[in-house]
């Protein structure tokens, strides 16, 4: 019968970067994702790798190591795959779009600790030279080592790596038991049987199904992105952070979004977010109108918790079990620094912070 060290479920950025975590410390893995073809699985055209939160551009938690571990793992996947287009050097442009928030964002500046040279004010002429279809920008803050990301082909090319390290892929449904010694036995309908030392929940909105962490408080944010193509090329390159987000692809295709719907659990493509994407994307750059045809749509489910941080760790009363959920708005950027958290303890036993760890939701239970 063969025999894990993990079983992952779900191959989306959690899931495939602990699955390569362990893999490279010489562990056998196995990635349960009913959706996944290893041939190529539809995703997200782009998003945006932005080490500035939410409306007043704070510093995110643990930035440097969670840019520096997504950078590696990007050049990682383009040497492995050939492919140099699965990320784009854009920056990130965020436009102060009153003054206001131009005050606001300049205090962001000092307010925060940032890294030499991740952050800094550029005046409105600057600001119109870098994207000169923005509407009157009052000025912008920009970081050039945020980074745009081709999600679907970064996603794509990353299980390709973990299978050539030697992942099994399958899309089976297994039922569970968990065994005396605490690790796992799974169960295929068509009787394939395997057992595993861990199983580690990666399953995105799908973790949420799982009646073991029913008391951590994960919390649903759809959200919804639509793709757009110019009628001429465009003649900026930065990423737009503003309202949302503006992303390029190629030479005249623009990726814009996003919108955020509370406990929402269906991936239903809707008007009224589409409305509200063209909308805040022509309130920041009104001379588009016209001059653009919607190419697509696409919604995911975004899986939060109240600290908007990452949960990970084994469940105190299953250790076999564990979980790595709850990226939020900022998988990319958290994905490759907090699976390796997760990988040392599962390794290593290494402590896992308070702020991170599942422990914390099961205190009365423990
Ligand atoms: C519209 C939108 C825009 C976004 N923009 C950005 C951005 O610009 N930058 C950024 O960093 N982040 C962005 N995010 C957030 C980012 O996409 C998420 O944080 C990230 O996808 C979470 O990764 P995950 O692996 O936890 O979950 P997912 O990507 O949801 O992957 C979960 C996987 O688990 C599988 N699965 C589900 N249930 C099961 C099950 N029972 N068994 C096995 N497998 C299962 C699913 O098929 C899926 O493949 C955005 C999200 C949305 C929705």
């Amino acid at each position: 019968m063969p025999h894990y060290f993990a079983t992952v479920y779900g191959a989306g950025l959690a899931g495939c970067a602990i699955a390569n975590y362990l893999l490279n410390a010489g562990k056998s893995v196995l990635i349960v994702d009913p959706r996944v073809d290893l041939d190529g699985t539809p995703g997200p055209p782009a998003a945006l790798v932005n080490p500035a939160m939410g409306r007043y551009a704070k510093l995110s938690w643990e930035a440097e190591a969670c840019h520096a571990a997504i950078r590696e793992r990007a050049f990682e996947l383009m040497q492995f795959s050939g492919q140099t287009d699965l990320i784009a050097e854009t920056g990130v442009l965020r436009p102060a779009i009153n003054e206001d928030l131009a005050v606001n964002f300049k205090a962001a500046i000092d307010a925060h600790d940032w890294p030499e040279g991740w952050i800094s004010w550029i005046d409105a002429d600057e600001t119109l030279q870098r994207v000169p279809t923005l509407d009157q920008p009052h000025g912008a803050l920009f970081l050039p080592h945020g980074f745009t990301v081709y999600v679907e082909k970064y996603q794509n090319a990353y299980r390709k790596l973990l299978a050539f390290k030697g992942a099994t892929f399958t899309t089976k449904e297994f039922i569970r038991k968990e065994l005396p010694n605490g690790q796992y036995e799974l169960k295929s309908s068509s009787g394939e049987v395997h057992t595993s030392e861990n199983i580690i929940v990666a399953a995105g909105s799908g973790s949420l199904d799982f009646p073991e962490f029913s008391e951590v408080p994960l919390h649903r944010v759809k959200g919804q992105i639509a793709t757009f193509e110019a009628d001429h090329d465009l003649d900026w390159e930065i990423a737009v952070s503003a309202m949302g987000y503006i992303l390029r692809m190629g030479a005249r295709g623009i990726v814009a979004g996003s919108t955020y719907e509370h406990n929402q659990n269906n991936l239903d493509l809707t008007e009224q977010a589409y409305q509200q994407i063209l909308y805040k994307m022509f309130k920041i750059m009104p001379s588009l109108s016209g001059k653009i045809i919607k190419t697509g749509q696409q919604a995911g489910i975004r899986v939060t918790t109240p600290n908007k941080l990452p949960v990970i760790g084994r469940h105190p009363n299953h250790p076999g079990l564990s979980i790595y959920t709850a990226l939020g708005s900022k998988g990319l950027l958290f994905s490759e620094h907090v699976a390796a958290i997760l990988g040392e303890h599962l390794v290593n036993d290494a402590p896992i912070s308070d702020d991170l760890d599942v422990k914390r939701y099961f205190v009365k239970s423990i």
